[in-house]
């Protein structure tokens, strides 16, 4: 084991000192100031809290420049950094904190986390930041092997519970040196960075991204579209899920005074709507680059920064990494970013790896003549009807160009005679009155484009789709809702 192995050194953030790292409104500091943050953040952990290697620290905490640190030290000192939703109530957090079951939980809603304190140690995270305000600065980095925890992370929960996926300094750090190098990341880079930070997007592929680069981030606590575009005069690059974008289009001032700067705009954790990439391109002249990355491998397939980006899919495996297609559909990946195993679950983390050691994604998709990518969905979302299959990407991507439609989610539903029927959930464009009327119209240019098995049995309209905290369409929410539609 060494110090270089740990994702501190191999992000080398000690190299520049006196370069700016976080620009967050009027606060700017320095990568030599951030260093000394994250170390006393180490101090006040090992010294006050008595934390060690291998311990684990679960992190319930705003976002702030601080939230950085805290992540940085606990990387530093050889603790594992479990990041949750700080928007949790009680009950969900409970589930966490009996999953994970940490050493300490630093958090931001100290009110309501009072009652693990028979559990665990809970600290706020003012009171953390302030104590570790008079320390001195840790400076050594703790020893690690490649293969030693960094962090647990739980999955988004779009398909059922969060599963915790147990991520390594090797991993992390292979994955980072792959993005910096495919996304073109320099030191002159200046990231727009509106995520969440307790989602493997903002966490980790974003913040990585420049932490490895050497470059500069514009920290905003949330993504508001107003202030995103406020802020992006001076972006090079901006990270985003499909609805950033999509809300961007929204605003008038989204125009080049906004966006002139940025050399590029990347898309992940979910589906990215042709009519978005369509839309976007004529605004800005500029394709939104789609990526395709989960908690569990990292990113694994990207459209180029430079070459061809093909809308609707998500490119080509990134350089170094495996994708394949199972005989059932299946996206299969073997990648050195790989997770070492799904917390407190051998079971599953078995489950999910091929005899050969590739890694189940949970996706289905196809591999164009040039290795592209596209993702038809999830494997539990995937469609049977009448014996074949119907991937609802392909249907949904067709229904979100139609002008009458704002966006949509494509489920199945239990059918006596199908085994399963093809329902579109639609979100219209504008107030529907006449529903009945709305339905047919769909059906009708539907049937003119796509196979008859493909066409929706029925067409449920609602206001909005259910989403879950980074956005992600709750299928399961809206096959549980219309599974008595055939009944
Ligand atoms: P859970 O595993 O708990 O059900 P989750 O899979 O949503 O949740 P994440 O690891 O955050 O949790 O997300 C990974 C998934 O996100 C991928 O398996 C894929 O389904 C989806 N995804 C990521 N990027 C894209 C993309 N560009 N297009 C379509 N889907 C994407
Ligand atoms: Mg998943």
């Amino acid at each position: 084991s060494s110090a270089s192995n740990n994702i501190v050194s191999q992000a080398q953030i000690q190299a520049e000192p006196s370069k700016i790292l976080f620009i967050d409104g009027e606060r700017k500091t320095t990568y030599g100031e951030f260093v000394k943050r994250a170390g006393q953040y180490a101090t006040a952990l090992t010294e006050k809290y008595n934390i060690k290697k291998g311990d684990r620290v679960m992190a319930r905490v705003s976002k702030t420049t601080d939230t950085a640190a805290l992540y940085i030290a606990c990387l530093q000192i050889g603790a594992l950094y479990i990041p949750v939703n700080p928007g949790y109530t009680e009950s969900e957090a409970a589930h966490y904190i009996k999953d994970a079951t940490p050493s300490l939980l630093v958090t931001c809603n100290e009110d309501l986390d009072q009652v693990f304190r028979d559990r665990i140690s809970v600290l706020n995270e003012n009171k953390l930041a302030s104590e570790a305000g008079s320390l001195n600065a840790c400076t050594t980095i703790e020893h690690v092997e490649t293969s030693d925890p960094a962090s647990v992370c739980y999955t988004s929960g779009t398909t059922g519970l969060p599963k915790g996926a147990i991520l390594t300094h090797g991993s992390l750090s292979n994955n980072a040196h792959d993005i910096v190098r495919d996304w073109g990341f320099t030191s002159e880079d200046l990231n727009l960075h509106a995520l969440p930070f307790y989602h493997v997007h903002g966490l980790y592929y974003s913040l990585h991204c420049s932490l490895f680069s050497h470059s500069t981030i514009i920290w905003r606590s949330k993504f508001e579209v107003e202030d995103c575009i406020k802020y992006m005069k001076n972006a090079t690059v901006m990270m985003g899920v499909p609805t950033f974008f999509s809300r961007l289009l929204h605003s008038k001032n989204f125009n080049k005074d906004a966006f002139g700067n940025v050399r590029v705009f990347i898309s992940g954790s979910a589906p990215l709507s042709v009519a978005t990439i369509e839309e976007f391109k004529q605004r800005t002249g500029q394709v939104i680059l789609e990526r395709y990355g989960m908690t569990e491998a990292g990113v694994m397939t990207t459209n180029p920064l430079n070459g061809v980006r093909k809308a609707g899919t998500v490119g080509p495996a990134v350089k170094g990494v495996g994708c394949r297609i199972a005989e059932n559909g299946g996206i299969e990946v073997k990648t050195n970013a790989i997770f070492a195993g799904y917390w407190k679950n051998p079971k599953k983390t078995a489950e999910e790896f091929t005899e050969d050691g590739w890694f189940k994604t949970g996706d289905v998709g196809h591999l164009d003549e040039d290795g592209y990518l596209t993702i038809g969905g999830r494997s539990k979302d995937m469609i049977i009807t009448g014996g074949l299959n119907v991937y609802p990407k392909e249907l949904e991507d067709f229904i979100d160009t139609l002008p009458f439609v704002k966006e949509s989610a494509v489920i199945a539903s239990p059918h006596p005679d199908f085994g399963e029927a093809v329902v579109a959930v639609v979100v219209p464009a504008e107030k529907v009155t006449d529903e009945k009327e709305f339905e047919k119209k769909l059906i009708g240019v539907m049937k003119k484009k796509v196979a008859n098995y493909k066409v929706p049995k029925r067409v449920i309209i609602l206001d909005s789709l259910p989403r879950n905290h980074i956005t992600k369409v709750q299928k399961n929410v809206l096959r549980d809702n219309y599974k008595k539609l055939f009944a």
